[in-house]
């Protein structure tokens, strides 16, 4: 199950980043699905899982594309349509060297509500795991973790983009997981992690602060996480990467999979770490999601 964004990416792939006040024409140019909680969503039902997804679109052209392109992946989604807004967007420049700036419109993301998500408590409290970003309301997903942990759910909650200042314990304490990537730790925690051995540092700082386990993405270096007082890393299989965005997205989409098939959560970050590295192959965010399939090949 999955409650979060859903945008549709406008990215430019550029041959070189201009300065300020500088126009320099795109090498090429796409339209593609994006958003935390799309990206999240599509992951898993690639890897062969069975999804829903809660989200909120405007009504509008772009509204009408995302919610096919979702349907088309096999995503069980249930829409928040919010009249006067537009639908999420996200401005995105693909630079020489595969890295990305990204600019984000939040429109009708902004506007899923806890009530919304009341109104869906029997879906979620069939999930066996809940995603969360943070690119919709904490009210909303506050109230999706609470419903879908009572039916006895795993909580995951990615704090991206890093809440500044960062959630107090009693709103922490609601997730089982959390997944920062390297700079989502330095703003919350105010060290950036450089080593696996410093996120696995901060991994652990992070679980002090009130959930019970905390996953620290770092990229092309791998992965370290603290869960329930023990805590690993796993370096990142080696690949050529061409287009980073969205590599955590199918991290925690593959990481829910593998957990709601009943691997450990070890063997979850050895999987998920496999579809995020292929994820980095290719182009785009929700489109560069592997198969289950691809991921067990390349695990091989
Ligand atoms: P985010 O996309 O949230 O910034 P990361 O960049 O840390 O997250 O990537 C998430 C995971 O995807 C990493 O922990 C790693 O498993 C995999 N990954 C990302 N970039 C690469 C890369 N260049 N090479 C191999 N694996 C990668």
């Amino acid at each position: 199950m999955v409650l979060g964004s859903i945008n549709l990416d406008l990215t430019s792939y550029l041959d070189r980043w201009p300065e300020i006040g500088e126009t320099v024409t795109a090498a090429s140019t796409a339209l593609g699905l994006g958003g935390k909680g799309a990206n999240q969503a599509v992951a898993v039902a690639r890897l062969g899982g069975s999804v829903a997804m809660l989200g909120a679109v405007g009504r509008d052209s772009f509204g009408a594309d995302v919610s096919a392109r979702l349907r088309g992946e096999g995503v069980d989604l249930s829409l928040r349509e919010v009249e006067g807004e537009t639908t999420g967007m996200a401005f995105i420049d693909v630079g020489p060297d595969g890295g990305n700036i990204i600019r984000l419109s939040t429109g009708s993301n902004a506007h899923l509500t806890a009530e919304f998500v009341e109104a869906h408590a029997a879906v979620l409290s069939g999930a066996k795991v809940l995603l969360l970003q943070n690119e919709v309301p904490l009210a909303a997903s506050l109230r999706a973790a609470q419903i879908a942990r009572a039916a006895g759910a795993m909580v995951v909650m990615d704090p991206a983009p890093a809440p500044v200042p960062f959630w107090p314990r009693e709103v922490l304490e609601a997730f089982d997981v959390i997944t920062p990537n390297a700079q989502e730790a330095h703003l919350i925690l105010g060290d950036l992690p450089q080593t696996l051995d410093q996120a696995e540092a901060a991994a652990r700082a992070l679980c002090d602060l009130g959930p019970r386990g905390a996953i620290v993405t770092m990229g092309g270096d791998g992965v370290a996480w603290c869960l329930n007082g023990d805590s690993g890393q796993r370096p990142a299989p080696r690949v050529a990467a061409i287009d980073t965005v969205a590599a955590g997205d199918c991290f925690n989409g593959a990481f829910a999979s593998a957990i709601a098939r009943g691997m450990t959560v070890a063997e979850a970050i050895r999987f998920a770490g496999a579809a995020g590295a292929l994820a980095t192959t290719r182009r785009g965010a929700s489109e560069a999601a592997p198969t289950r399939a691809e991921v067990e090949a390349f695990l091989r």
